[in-house]
């Protein structure tokens, strides 16, 4: 974290652009459909708040079924024409690293609107998601020629072919947490294999995702129809899911929305449905990590960092009984220790929820938690001292004692509260961890090489961290299991999600 002391300069890294957004808030924005910027003929407008002191920061248009229609068409026309898909393999590749290059070129502007919207500090916006969205287009450049189909070993007299087309006209509707970064993981490998999109992204966050879309639009870099941004809230987002002519939906969300994307699927098309959904994931010290302060601090940070609004997050910590005082009394100083305020604020540790509805949600699960009677170590209310007043601030909250079968142990709150649970038994621990709807992320810490094989392969989860909680790369599937979601994404996966097999038979 960058420190400069008794300025807002911030080390190592370009300044916010907040001028320059001033300027570029003033106007209202809006959808982007066959490469024109269009008005909605909803007529209705969408203000978007800053979390960190409580003002409308701008405004955007909400789509309107019509306005979904137009897309879809023109998403169609743009995919059956081959606007897009017959474009060279190559010239794909050169485009998508183009995109990652302007997102670069612009990188300070990015994180500066995501930081305005979302609230989380400069410095995650700056690095984690901006950062992330740069590589991913980079990344996904490099696939456009390296995803095929296959050779099928048949009986008889035949060649047969499995074929990997592009699906067609793509939806992704993505979550408030980090805009621009889920706009990048779902429109690079939907692109790299020659699909025509549809994004939405949320009511809460959707200005870094216009201005992507200014940026590509600007250096003229895609044919038009082949991306189309539809701002709007859930009924945007209903109506592009229920839609007879999208082929696909890729959700990001939380697991109620994206059950119902599945009954829209089948009320309308049955269109395959990529979801990547919530969680409340466990993360286990044992009583020989092969470092316990790293681990303990590895553990705080997963949680805390991006104000807990994170879906992988560590947020049940299992910590063995041998170890248990000293983890709570470690993380409960890191928590107290932590610098709540202003997200462009070097200084800041952590920076506002993202609405003033999520900040009540949070402080209603803090409440659950104490009155069931977990033991508060830390944090547990709002942070509204001096310019936090108007903010949506909350303290890093910690309890400690917490039962597994507890409310805040069970439900996803998506915020700065960390629960942290005692055990004894291998056995024990791995029926806590595994007792949840949720099957994103878990994480375990041990020196011992044969228990870390016995309880990863015991844990139910898509992603396990050995010794390090939350190591994430392009080239390792991301996604969960039970009620987390459905597909993984990044590497060849999120390929895989963009396209159709078909079997070719031809007989000799
Ligand atoms: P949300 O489910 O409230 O909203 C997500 C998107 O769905 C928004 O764009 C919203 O407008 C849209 N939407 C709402 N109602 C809809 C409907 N009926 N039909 C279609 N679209 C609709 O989620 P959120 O609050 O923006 O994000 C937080 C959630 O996202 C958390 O549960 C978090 O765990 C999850 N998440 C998961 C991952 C992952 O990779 N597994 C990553 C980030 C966030």
């Amino acid at each position: 974290m960058t420190q400069a002391m008794n300025s807002k300069v911030f080390e190592g890294i370009e300044q916010p652009k907040l001028e320059w957004a001033k300027e570029w808030l003033k106007t209202t924005k809006k959808l982007y459909i066959n490469g024109e910027w269009m008005d909605s003929t909803s007529g209705q407008f969408i203000e978007s708040i800053n979390p960190a002191n409580g003002k409308v920061i701008g405004n955007f248009q909400a789509a309107s079924k019509a306005d979904v229609d137009q897309a879809v068409s023109a998403a169609r026309d743009a995919f059956e024409h081959g606007a897009w898909s017959t474009v060279s393999r190559k010239e794909r590749a050169k485009i998508l690293r183009k995109i990652s290059d302007l997102m670069d070129q612009h990188r300070a502007e990015l994180a500066t609107l995501e930081t305005l919207d979302n609230g989380k500090l400069y410095t995650e916006s700056y690095h984690d998601a901006v950062g992330e969205a740069v590589d991913i287009f980079e990344y996904y450049a490099g696939w456009t020629d390296k995803y095929y189909g296959e050779n099928n070993p048949v009986d008889g007299n035949f060649l047969s072919v499995t074929t990997r087309d592009p699906i067609g006209v793509c939806g992704q509707i993505l979550p408030f947490n980090f805009p621009l970064d889920m706009a990048a993981w779902k429109l690079a490998p939907a692109l790299a294999m020659g699909n025509t999109v549809l994004l939405k992204p949320s009511e809460k966050t959707s200005f870094s995702v216009i201005r992507l879309f200014e940026l590509i639009d600007g250096a003229n870099l895609l044919p038009k129809g082949v991306i189309n941004l539809l701002l709007g809230d859930g009924e945007t987002g209903q109506n592009i899911s229920t839609h007879m002519g999208v082929d696909k939906v890729a959700f990001t969300g939380s697991t109620d929305i994206g059950k119902k994307l599945v009954h829209n699927s089948a009320d309308s098309n049955l269109k395959p449905v990529s979801l990547e959904l919530g969680g409340k994931s466990p993360n286990i010290i044992f009583n020989d990590p092969p470092n316990l302060d790293q681990a303990i601090e590895r553990s705080f940070y997963g949680l805390f960092t991006h104000k807990g609004e994170k879906c992988s997050a560590p947020t049940r910590l299992f910590a063995h009984v041998d170890v248990y005082e000293k983890v709570v009394e470690d993380i409960s100083k890191l928590a107290n220790s932590y610098v709540v305020g202003d997200p462009f604020d070097p200084k800041s540790n952590q920076g506002a929820q993202v609405s003033e509805e999520h900040m009540e949600r949070i402080l209603g699960y803090i409440e659950s938690g104490k009155s069931q009677g977990a033991r508060l170590v830390a944090g547990g209310e709002r942070d509204m001292t001096g310019e936090n007043a108007n903010g949506f601030y909350i303290r890093p909250t910690v309890f400690a004692d917490v039962d597994n079968k507890m409310k805040i142990a069970q439900e996803e709150i998506f915020g700065p509260v960390l629960c942290i649970i005692p055990f004894e038994t291998e056995e024990e621990v791995i029926a806590m961890a595994n007792d949840t709807i949720y099957g994103l992320g878990a994480g375990l810490w041990t020196n011992d090489v044969s228990r870390a094989h016995r309880v990863a392969s015991k844990l139910q989860a898509g992603m396990i961290f050995v010794n390090k909680y939350g190591c994430y790369d392009f080239a390792s599937p991301f996604g969960g299991l039970k009620q987390s979601g459905w597909g993984k994404e990044y590497a060849v996966h999120s390929l895989s999600s963009y396209t159709k097999q078909k079997a070719i038979w031809f007989a000799y």
